[in-house]
């Protein structure tokens, strides 16, 4: 029964664009009502009508720690009352940006935003006003917010609802845009000769995440980094789902590879609106006040936020075991999965990496856009339905990597594997 969540989205959509404050969220592509969420705990969201789900997008990653954490709570409980914002700098934003740095490889300076799409529109101009040049590349299927410059081609929403060009988008600005296909490197080799010493800088989801998960394969960002060495272009990894989620290092460490720009958002905040860019000091010393790349805030580094966001941080720094945990606890659910979807004997593609999983619905491996794209992702929307149905809720879409949270019990798992027996049998 979810009767109040169908009053409330009737009531939302009398004042808000379709019901929803983010796309994804109106169910549009999957159909349906979305469901209206009360309040939360752990790994559970309780919804209006008082309905329990398991929950598999964690606010779309912040979440790591399981909702509620109660050391989080308490942190922004105990802030709050000496008011929420100032607009002066405060000793909290220092020791924020010296936890980061101690975590994170490759960041000398660190600027906090307060979303992922600052963060990224903030490192695009700071690799243009650096290098001098106009042009950036990106891969199909990657989202990097909502800035103009990012959503040519781009996924999460922007691929849910098959939006191919954005109204609204420039000619000029489209034009600077250049798109190559995820892991395919030769695309971008070529992108680079025909644009030579005109590409700023190169941005990627380092394990991509807007598209379901799809792993980066051996040696592709490998060879991006030795090319854009080679071209003097500023190498961005977009970390704003896989920082602080893959390991403290984010995928810089997981994967041993080395940003010249990284962006963060989501986990960074613990629940909170935050983001960041950072890097070494010679490009990010060309940051106003330090330089003339303009970049502002009147709620950047706002103190609730960074007590929400320092607190789990530190929380993950000292305890490195929960990476540990949350990746067997990944596995598992996967060979539970795989196990169902194999007897069910349909085609089936999981795809996983630490706490990020995905099922397509494919006879292919999923490697890049195109082959998320050519899944039968009619028949995950019905999968979703029929798991919501039985109460685990996973993200809306099959462009959507799902987020594991350390509050999810082996039970959980259990619960979750034996729903999806129940709905592939269902749909
Ligand atoms: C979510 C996301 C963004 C945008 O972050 P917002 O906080 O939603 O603005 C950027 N890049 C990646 C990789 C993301 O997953």
């Amino acid at each position: 029964m979810i009767e109040k969540s169908k009053q409330l989205f009737e009531r939302a959509q009398q004042s808000i664009p379709g019901g929803v404050n983010s796309p994804v969220r109106a169910f549009k592509s999957v159909g349906g009502t979305p469901i209206f969420i009360d309040k939360a705990k752990g790994a559970y969201l309780y919804d209006a009508d008082g309905n329990r789900y398991i929950d598999y997008i964690a606010s779309w990653g912040p979440m790591i720690l399981g909702h509620a954490y109660e050391p989080v709570v308490k942190a922004i409980q105990e802030r709050a009352v000496y008011s929420t914002s100032y607009g002066a700098p405060t000793e909290l934003e220092i020791e924020m940006a010296e936890l980061i740095i101690s975590m994170v490889p490759n960041v000398d300076l660190v600027r906090m935003v307060s979303s992922g799409t600052e963060a990224c529109m903030s490192a695009l101009r700071l690799a243009r006003g650096y290098t001098g040049r106009n042009k950036v590349i990106k891969f199909e299927g990657h989202y990097h917010g909502h800035a103009d410059s990012f959503l040519v081609k781009a996924g999460s929403g922007l691929a849910t609802f098959n939006i191919q060009q954005v109204p609204g988008i420039t000619a000029g600005v489209a034009n600077d845009t250049l798109v190559a296909a995820y892991n395919n490197l030769e695309q971008v080799k070529q992108l680079v000769a025909e644009n030579k010493g005109e590409v700023a800088c190169i941005i990627l989801e380092p394990v991509a995440g807007n598209m379901g998960c799809i792993l980066p394969e051996p040696g592709f960002l490998e060879g991006v980094r030795q090319l854009c060495d080679e071209e003097g272009i500023v190498f961005i990894l977009d970390e704003v789902m896989t920082g602080f989620r893959l390991a403290p290092g984010g995928a810089q460490e997981k994967l041993g590879i080395k940003a010249d720009l990284v962006t963060y958002g989501k986990v960074i905040g613990g629940g909170m609106p935050v983001g960041a860019f950072g890097g070494k000091k010679e490009i990010m010393q060309h940051i106003a006040p330090l330089g003339n790349v303009y970049q502002a805030g009147t709620l950047s580094g706002n103190p609730i936020a960074m007590i929400a966001g320092y607190t789990t941080l530190n929380t993950l720094k000292e305890n490195r075991g929960i990476y540990k945990e949350l990746e067997e606890k990944t596995i598992y659910l996967k060979q539970g999965l795989q196990q169902v979807l194999q007897d069910w004997g349909q085609p089936f593609v999981i795809n996983q990496f630490g706490s990020m999983i995905s099922i397509h619905f494919s006879d292919h491996p999923i490697i890049d856009f195109t082959t998320a794209a050519a899944a039968n992702n009619s028949r995950f929307n019905k999968f979703f339905h029929a798991m919501l149905d039985r109460g685990i809720y996973l993200p809306p879409s099959a462009f959507e990597s799902w987020f594991l949270n350390n509050a999810l019990s082996y039970q959980d798992l259990d619960e979750t594997v034996k729903a999806a027996k129940e709905s592939l049998a269902a749909i």
